[in-house]
């Protein structure tokens, strides 16, 4: 583009190529930005413990010293801040490394209904001990994707967390996979639906839930071990995928999380 601009006697292109330069710095600055503004708030989003766990020590080296009651109590609040570093690490690692895979796509067919399924299988504990049923619909026939096994299970991990952590209240969550049929001369996709029946979510957030650390409402996602990276972590996973994440929700009757990814033919296997 540089040569392009020496280059005598085109006006007109010179103009262009100029203009595109312009764009092209317009947007090196904002990703500059959004980068600045990330490290901003990860290294934010760190120190908020780390200033916690500082504060007990010291308090722990005078104050309570001869106290076991309260340092018992305080090695229990230590340990919380402590898995919640490593929560925020681990989320911040997997957003990296899914970075620096985002534009090769997966190679390798995977089914899509096993994997709904154990990440179902998985989560039941928790939707147990906060009183909900997951109520799961997944077809028999298989759903072949083009992707990788474990960042699809994140995805699911994710939506099916996040509903069980905001939508406890509605008492249920409901799973489905279900292949859709397009017509005409689309390709089939696999979608996959996470709904709940909680508080919802207010229009004017939904178009911002999937930025990194953005949440509806701080105090209660980190009461509740959130990092604020759940949705960022899903959407970077969709989009390595070439898929597409819907969120749809009306406040106060709950929120869906749709999931699509087009199918691939597999020749079915000579018996
Ligand atoms: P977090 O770690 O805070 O859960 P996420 O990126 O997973 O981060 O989600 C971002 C925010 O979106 C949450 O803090 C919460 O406010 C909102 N959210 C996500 N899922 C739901 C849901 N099923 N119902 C209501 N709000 C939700």
């Amino acid at each position: 583009r540089v040569t392009a601009l020496a280059r005598p006697g085109e006006p007109r292109d010179a103009r262009r190529v100029f203009l595109v330069l312009l764009r092209d710095l317009t947007e090196a600055r904002r990703v500059e930005r959004m980068r600045a503004d990330f490290v901003a708030n990860a290294s934010h989003e760190l120190r908020t413990p780390l200033a916690s766990l500082s504060g007990f020590i010291e308090t722990l080296q005078g104050p309570a010293r001869n106290d076991p009651a309260a340092r018992e109590r305080f090695l229990e609040v230590m340990a919380e801040q402590a898995r919640r570093m490593s929560r925020l690490i681990d989320d911040l690692m997997s957003l990296s490394r899914i970075e620096v895979k985002a534009h090769v796509a997966p190679e390798t067919i995977v089914d899509l209904a096993p994997i709904v399924e154990h990440v179902v299988d998985a989560m039941l504990p928790l939707a147990n001990d906060s009183g909900v049923e997951l109520v799961v619909a997944i077809g028999d026939r298989p759903l072949p994707v083009r992707g990788d096994r474990d960042e699809l299970a994140q995805v699911f991990q994710n939506l099916v967390h996040n509903a069980i952590k905001y939508g406890h209240e509605g008492k249920r969550v409901e799973i489905t996979a279900r292949a859709e049929r397009r017509m005409p001369a689309k390709p089939a996709r696999a979608i996959v639906t996470v709904v709940d029946f909680g508080q919802g979510i207010a229009p004017e957030h939904l178009p911002r839930l999937t930025e990194r650390f953005y949440r509806v409402d701080t105090a209660t996602s980190r009461a509740k071990g959130g990092t604020g990276l759940g949705l960022a972590i899903v959407k970077h996973i969709i989009a390595r995928h070439r898929g597409q994440l819907t969120i749809e929700s009306e406040p106060g009757k709950g929120a869906a999380f749709s999931v699509a990814i087009d199918l691939e033919d597999v020749p079915s296997q000579p018996s």
